[in-house]
């Protein structure tokens, strides 16, 4: 297959980049360059925002009723294309096919819940709050805004913003992952043929550059970002010293409680799929059961008779569950904690570097470690991978203290029969993602996405009810006649 080299899309257009480096963006199942990704320089991006600076000044004045018009075409467009838009989600990241179908669905989803902007973008008002003195507040979109995003969801996470921004009336500019650009592009070809206006949305890949410049462009009021927490953090950091709002979804370390009273084939379930799904490349991943008193015995056997199920391989395959990893470096980090593990003492039950995966390609098989205690470094930093590890504690107390003691709080759940144990796990856990007998807690378009503590830096999380706050500024007018 030839090498395409990727292009922005700026005011309605395609065009080339004038970079001089690229990113090299691999095939994971088989490591072939399928593409070249533009590390687009500063004035590329800067290009893009003037585009959205212009287009902002007629796109606010559109009804929130005919913005949506577009919305629903773009969606229309995004169902029919679905199956193809997956396909290159699992060809660039290689997640399976089935995965990539279902990101694909929460991507359109966004869609769905953004075109709620004529009744979400209502005010309030109050006559009389003093004699013969009224008081309105508005909605008022507030300019361009523009998205980071990571490599693990390269069709969904842009859909947690972009839809929800150009709905309220702001323009918009998304970077993808340099290393998973193949999706947007299709993306941005729907959009293009939906008919946005040219410069409502714009697309410039790159890196590091695009990002620095975004966090302190002028004319930028907001930025979006999910990845990493070093980076969320320093996105942040830069973005809000330049008076941008700011919400960076960063890194996650997830914990999953196991109570003796669980239903235990249902539970073990859940953990597999949610530890191993896309090769646990997830931010909902679990990364480490707490299995509390006589949960022990159970969940490593209901794990170890799970994974035996799954089929690692090039996630394009029929019948293939899990995908490789994105890349040479992230299957070198992981097989580093593996190693770790070994080295620090804990038992490793499962050892994916044995199993059978393709000879190309970054393939870990799935990995079980027990014995796992608090020292250790794969209970306390994120893996990124296919590693799951059993730690033993004596109450649900201890479990909720070891969780509480995590920074990367993103998500995390209990399996358990009780009400009690339930509602108290509810109360206390501090990552703001919580799951009873959910193994991976997702919440849906209409709900707000984001964890606590070093995981998110932000007040207003992702799509839900709180985009319509990030995206919009509250005007207050306050009349008397
Ligand atoms: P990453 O932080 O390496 O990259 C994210 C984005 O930041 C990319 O677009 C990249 O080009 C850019 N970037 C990378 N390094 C940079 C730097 N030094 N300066 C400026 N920009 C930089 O993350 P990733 O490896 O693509 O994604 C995996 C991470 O994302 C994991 O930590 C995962 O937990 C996290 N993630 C979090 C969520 C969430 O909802 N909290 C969702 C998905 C992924």
């Amino acid at each position: 297959m030839p090498v395409t080299r990727l292009q922005n899309y700026i005011g309605g257009e395609w065009v080339d980049s004038n970079a001089s480096t690229t990113y090299p963006v691999t095939n994971p199942a088989n490591g072939e360059v399928i593409g070249e990704c533009p590390l687009s320089s500063a004035d590329e991006l800067d290009a893009a925002v003037q585009s959205a600076r212009a287009a902002f000044e007629t796109w606010r004045r559109v009804p929130a009723q005919e913005r949506v018009q577009y919305l629903f075409r773009f969606k229309t467009l995004m169902e029919k294309h679905a199956e193809e838009l997956a396909a290159i989600v699992t060809r660039e990241n290689g997640k399976t096919f089935s995965e990539a179908m279902g990101s694909v669905g929460r991507g359109i989803q966004m869609i769905d819940t953004a075109t709620g902007a004529p009744s979400m973008l209502m005010g309030q008002a109050l006559e009389d709050i003093s004699a013969g003195i009224d008081c309105e507040s508005v909605r008022q979109p507030m300019g361009v805004f523009a998205c980071i995003a990571p490599f693990n969801f390269p069709a969904m996470v842009p859909l947690w913003f972009f839809p929800f921004a150009v709905a309220c009336g702001n323009t918009f500019v998304c970077k993808p992952s340099e290393q998973v650009p193949f999706s947007q592009k299709l993306v941005w070809e729907l959009i293009h043929e939906a008919g946005f206006p040219p410069g409502v949305l714009n697309l410039v890949n790159g890196g590091r550059e695009v990002v620095e410049s975004m966090c302190s462009h002028a004319d930028i009021a907001g930025v979006s970002f999910v990845g990493s927490s070093p980076v969320a953090e320093k996105v942040y950091a830069t973005a809000a010293s330049n008076r941008k709002r700011v919400q960076a979804l960063g890194g996650a370390k997830n914990f999953i409680t196991v109570m003796p009273d669980a239903d235990m084939v249902h539970t073990t379930n859940n953990v597999c799929e949610s530890a191993f799904g896309c090769a646990g490349e997830r931010c909902l991943a679990a990364s480490v059961v707490l299995t509390v008193g006589e949960a022990h015995g159970p969940v490593r056997a209901g794990l170890q008779e799970q994974m035996e199920k799954i089929v690692v391989g090039d996630g394009s395959q029929p019948g293939v569950t899990m995908g490789p990893l994105i890349n040479a470096k992230s299957k070198q980090r992981v097989l580093a904690f593996i190693e770790s593990g070994v080295a620090e003492g804990a038992e490793l039950v499962v050892d994916g570097r044995k199993a059978t995966v393709p000879s190309k390609g970054f393939f870990i098989g799935p990995t079980l470690f027990d014995g796992v205690t608090q020292d250790m470094k794969i209970a306390t930093e994120e893996i990124f991978g296919p590693v799951l590890c059993i730690q033993q504690v004596a109450s649900l107390e201890e479990a909720l203290a070891i969780a509480k003691a995590q920074p990367l709080a993103n998500a995390n759940s209990i399996f358990t029969s009780s009400g009690k144990s339930a509602r108290q796990f509810r109360y206390e856990v501090d990552a703001s993602m919580a799951g009873v007998n959910i193994g991976v807690a997702a919440p849906m378009s209409f709900f707000s996405f984001g964890g606590a503590k070093g995981s998110f830096f932000g007040d207003l999380k992702a799509h839900g009810r709180e985009a319509f706050d990030f995206f919009t500024d509250r005007k207050v007018f306050i009349t008397r006649w």
